[in-house]
């Protein structure tokens, strides 16, 4: 039995063949996706994280101040609940995974989420 396995995109949910695949950050990846990741702003940028606390510390800014209204509640919503996958927020605030990615690296940049690994699931906790 030759049955070639795939494994699921995290990000658009397309079936890719596991030799395939890229790996970004714990999520497995199709090409398309990878390539979009690499071109977004690295979640782990320690000089973006500190830039925006100078920033923010110079515009006397602290904890949710400062943040859209959409950060607020994604940030709210996560300290009521204490942990929230990608999955619970997209499908919560109805963002795609692209817009949700893009939210959840500023919120890391001013180090209120950051993200957790428990089992197999990626959880986003407070920081
Ligand atoms: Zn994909």
């Amino acid at each position: 039995m030759t049955q070639e396995s795939t494994v699921k995109c995290q990000m658009c949910g397309t079936d890719v063949p596991e030799e395939n695949c890229f790996i970004s950050e714990g999520r497995t990846l199709c090409e398309d996706c990878y390539i979009e990741v690499g071109q977004r702003i690295r979640v782990c940028d320690p000089w973006g994280e500190r830039s925006k606390r100078i920033f923010r510390e110079g515009h006397g800014l602290t904890g949710t101040e400062g943040l859209t209204d959409l950060q607020k509640r994604i940030y709210e919503f996560i300290k009521t609940k204490g942990k929230a996958t990608r999955e619970d927020l997209a499908k919560e605030f109805a963002l795609k995974p692209g817009e949700l990615e893009n939210e959840f690296a500023i919120l890391r940049h001013c180090q209120l989420l950051k993200g957790k690994k428990e089992g197999d699931n990626i959880y986003l906790v407070l920081w």
